[in-house]
């Protein structure tokens, strides 16, 4: 559990009167130590949440928007870089929580802040990039394979069993 102080908790009583009432919500929220192995978001910044909550006869609907800034290393040339980032959550909170889809509410208020986390956490780029046209290091310090029409025709005849496999839909062994 992270400190309460970290924790994105928004209050919802008044929202809740009646159902069909809206609340904007705009504000910098805490999320610093977020990291994937190719970004991360600096330690120490905010991130602007943006966000509409809905009452619902039994639960509250959530859809907001995190802004955020991240700092990574280069896919290409290996130089740190940053950026920033958008991204889009929403959440239903239910006075009948499934322990899936449908949340819990923290008493008179609904606790953003694993939503929050987790959508920056899957919006942080897997490849980042300092700059669109970026070549990289030099070709002869890092040899690339190149792929010809000839890798195709002279492949491995042991894969040749994978040809066999079909996705089947209906499979399912959980
Ligand atoms: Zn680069």
């Amino acid at each position: 559990m992270r400190p309460a102080r970290d924790r994105i908790v928004v209050p919802v009583a008044e929202l809740r009167r009646r159902p069909g009432n809206r609340m904007v919500l705009e504000r910098d929220v805490p999320i610093g130590d977020l990291a994937t192995s190719s970004a991360a978001v600096p330690s120490g910044v905010s991130a602007t949440l943006t966000a509409t909550l809905e009452s619902l006869s039994d639960g509250v609907t959530v859809v907001g928007r995190i802004h955020v800034p991240w700092e990574g290393s280069c896919r290409r040339c290996l130089d740190p870089c940053v950026g920033e980032l958008d991204v889009d959550f929403s959440e239903v909170f239910s006075d009948h929580p499934d322990g899936g889809d449908l949340l819990a509410f923290s008493g008179d208020a609904v606790d953003l802040t694993d939503a929050v986390r987790e959508a920056v956490v899957l919006g942080l780029p897997l490849a980042p990039l300092c700059r669109e046209d970026c070549a990289g290091p030099e070709p002869s310090a890092f040899p690339v394979a190149v792929e010809s029409e000839g890798a195709v025709a002279t492949r491995d005849p042991r894969w040749a069993a994978l040809d066999a496999l079909r996705f089947d839909p209906e499979a399912d062994d959980g």
